[in-house]
């Protein structure tokens, strides 16, 4: 879905290791000189990010940057391929303390063992084989550029990287300084056509994750980009104000 010159949301299906299916919002942005795209799909994703990039007229050639809001499978899964797969270096942009989690020196935060050894107990046999296999050896990938909170990056138009934690420890969320445009990662969701506060089953820290919704009430925002839900622009701002005070 394109949202405004030289920014489009790339709406990909996808059916989980788990059998889930739906629907993951990455977004792209880019103008003549730089190609950014915001979270990268699930493993094995590449062919679809290729081909709704070519859709939005931007050939995978010229992808620069990648910015991750946060470690988790669903958001870091296509990043090694795209790192193996570009014909030149691509670089990689993380909050720090995301950092050892996408680079695979620390342990997936939220897929520890005891929790994992739960959410397979109730699965079949097979099922839980292949989601072993998937954990056993979870995609990772250098980091090479941390972004602070406040930080304005210089690419198409300026980029504001805003301190989400919550969902995470170091998620972040990407402000769209010219088309008012917030990128929330997994700090906010959408279902029909709403806009929700964090999911608590995949939050790590509910207080901190409400918390940061009130840091994004300082932001003039249109519209809301959810990875998890897709695009909001009914009364964003007053929307926000509303769950971050509710
Ligand atoms: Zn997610």
């Amino acid at each position: 879905m394109k949202l405004a010159d030289g920014i489009e949301v790339l709406e990909l299906p996808f059916k989980n290791p788990m059998g889930v299916q739906g629907i993951v919002n990455l977004t792209l942005i880019w103008d003549k000189d730089t190609v950014v795209l915001a979270d990268t799909g699930f493993p094995g994703q590449l062919p679809q990010i290729r081909e709704a990039m070519d859709r939005a007229g931007v050939p995978f050639d010229r992808l620069s940057k990648v910015i991750i809001t946060h470690q988790d499978i669903d958001h870091i899964g296509g990043l090694p391929d795209i790192l193996k797969e570009s014909a030149h270096k691509v670089e990689v942009l993380a909050h720090e303390i995301e950092k050892p989690y996408i680079e695979g020196s620390k342990p997936p935060l939220k897929m520890n063992p005891e929790r994992l050894a739960k959410m397979f107990a109730s699965m079949p046999a097979e099922q839980r084989k292949q989601m072993e296999a998937v954990f056993a050896n979870p995609p990772k990938a250098g980091v090479d550029t941390t972004v602070a909170d406040g930080e304005v990056l210089p690419y198409c138009g300026g980029i504001t990287v805003v301190f989400t934690p919550g969902h995470t420890t170091g998620h972040i969320s990407l402000y769209l300084n010219q088309s008012k445009i917030l990128v929330t990662g997994d700090a906010l969701v959408a279902a029909d056509g709403e806009l929700l506060g964090p999911n608590p089953q995949a939050t790590y820290d509910m207080d901190l994750a409400l918390k940061s919704l009130k840091k994004l009430t300082q932001y003039d925002i249109e519209t809301v980009v959810c990875y998890h839900g897709g695009v909001y622009k009914k009364n964003a701002n007053k929307r926000l104000a509303e769950l971050a005070n509710g």
